[in-house]
């Protein structure tokens, strides 16, 4: 199956920190694939923009070089990649100077979206967004796309909010959370509110519970300095692991509108109920052999930042109350995967008499091989007598959609996109921000007040055994961790 390419109308696209790591590993190669899928025009522009003193050739052979290791299976086309290197321009810039920005401004053209991509630290949000408006472009052309992380707790997220709003209208901010732009998880919506078949049953009165696991395999590496002040609550549960939770849990939108959506996300976050210390579970991996511990990569032998969480989350709405969530996320586990199970209850009377449990179980998997797999109690085959057994009925979305189905188009390009279209369907608003750190920061504080200690977990592991008895107390038990 071939997917729809709608090219998007010319653009002017700004990437601060465009000499920078995720400039070079995301988003140059994204709008490289997409210039190549006919989806962006060649008569698109797109300005680097950092300090380093670069001529726009030497910009051009930096981002060349880029794409030659992460563009993909395009990369070897010359032709198309000069084309596109033809679309790109580069000023030298600080955000916090007056040099360069007469020079940006002459480049943008009237009547087109301007989309100015803060890719630097959130320290310079407020000062690039300041310069944008001394210089006229915050018009209502002009767009901007934050990148993570939105502030490291409720008072910050608010302090940026404040600094973007100062000279940016809400629709004009596009705050990415990558996770959202992922396939499957677009998918997660089309499956709940484009099937009959689920939202009869997605309530606690046929969910058991629900399962939202984001497992790593590497450690912090070279990252330990930034990650020992962030943790795995910050960097993962606060935002991708919530808008995960969010999208299983929200009413259906009465359309599929960026306010709507956002709204009933809203609505979630603000229902979860806040987390008893006993029911989070924090780790931080051993020395082992993928590398040194975490105490060891962070460089302080007695930090309590976690680079494993495990914790249980109420709902307290009417569809949820009563239905737990188990969220975790790590690294150096023992395999890489993203997945979303949703446990459903077992039958209340079984007419085969004495079996197993029998479930039905939908799991959502996000990463590696996207796809769905609906676990169907069948009749073991043979002749046995009336045995029950469960087996899967898999949907690889790789497999079923072909190459074009799977999650070919990286999240940034596609949100990239969405960004140039004007749709913030799949982007953060301010308030949802601001309602995920108001429930995260009590239990960063309760941690802090406590002295918590995370456990220590083996590297290669599914995490602390704690974790298995978080739901060994509820008589449940987690999904192996595995590719
Ligand atoms: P990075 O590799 O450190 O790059 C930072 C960029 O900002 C460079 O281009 C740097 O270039 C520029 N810069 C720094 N100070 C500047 C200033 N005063 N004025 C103008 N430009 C300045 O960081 P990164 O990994 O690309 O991350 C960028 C942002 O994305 C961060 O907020 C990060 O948290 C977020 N993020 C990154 C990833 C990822 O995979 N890398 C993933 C998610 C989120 P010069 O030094 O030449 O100025």
């Amino acid at each position: 199956m071939v997917s729809r390419v709608i090219p998007v109308e010319p653009f002017d696209l700004v990437i601060f920190g465009g000499t920078g790591d995720l400039a070079r590993r995301k988003i140059l190669p994204g709008l490289f694939r997409r210039f190549c899928a006919g989806q962006m025009p060649p008569d698109a522009a797109i300005t680097g923009a950092a300090r380093s003193d670069m001529s726009e050739d030497e910009y051009r052979d930096f981002v060349r070089d880029a794409i030659h290791e992460f563009g993909g299976e395009q990369n070897h086309d010359e032709d198309k990649l000069s084309a596109f290197l033809e679309c790109l321009h580069y000023v030298p810039i600080d955000a916090r100077g007056e040099n360069g920005w007469r020079e940006l401004a002459g480049l943008m053209r009237k009547g087109m979206v301007h989309a100015f991509y803060f890719s630097v630290a959130p320290g310079l949000f407020g000062d690039l967004a300041e310069r944008l408006n001394q210089h006229g472009l915050t018009d209502e052309d002009s767009r901007i796309v934050v990148e993570k992380p939105f502030g490291r707790d409720l008072a910050s997220a608010k302090e940026l909010n404040r600094d973007l709003a100062a000279y940016f209208d809400e629709g004009q901010i596009y705050r990415i959370d990558h996770y959202l732009g992922k396939e499957t998880v677009q998918n997660l919506m089309a499956v709940r509110f484009g099937n009959m078949l689920f939202e009869p049953l997605w309530n606690s009165q046929y969910v058991d519970h629900i399962q939202i696991t984001v497992a790593e395999t590497v450690g912090v590496g070279g990252r330990g300095e930034y990650y020992d002040k962030s943790g795995a609550m910050r960097d993962m549960v606060q935002n991708h692991l919530m808008q995960l939770l969010c999208l299983i849990a929200m009413e259906p939108p009465s359309k599929f509108d960026p306010d709507a959506v956002r709204d009933e996300k809203l609505k979630v976050i603000r229902a979860l109920d806040d987390v008893e210390p006993h029911h989070i579970v924090r780790g931080q991996y051993d020395a082992g052999d993928e590398g040194p511990s975490f105490r060891e990569e962070v460089g302080d032998p007695r930090t309590r930042t976690e680079s494993y969480i495990a914790m249980k989350v109420g709902v307290s709405n009417w569809r949820w109350a009563g239905t737990p969530f188990y969220l975790r996320t790590g690294k150096r586990l023992k395999a890489r995967c993203s997945e979303i199970v949703v446990v459903f209850k077992a039958l209340n009377h079984s007419i085969f008499g004495e079996q197993e449990d029998h479930r039905n179980v939908l799991s959502i998997r996000l990463q590696p091989n996207e796809g769905m797999t609906l676990g169907v109690t069948i009749k073991e085959p043979g002749p046995g007598g009336m045995r029950l057994i469960d087996v899967p009925l898999d949907m690889s979305f790789a497999e079923a959609l072909g190459k074009d189905g799977s999650d070919q188009t990286d999240a940034y390009e596609r949100l990239i996109m969405d960004v140039i279209r004007g749709n913030q369907t799949l982007f953060m608003r301010g308030d949802e921000v601001e309602a995920a750190w108001a429930w995260t920061d009590p239990i960063i504080d309760g941690w802090d007040t406590r002295g918590d200690v995370p456990k220590i977990y083996d590297s290669g592991s599914e995490g602390p055994v704690d974790a298995v008895q978080l739901l060994a107390r509820d008589t449940r038990v987690w999904r192996k961790v595995a590719s």
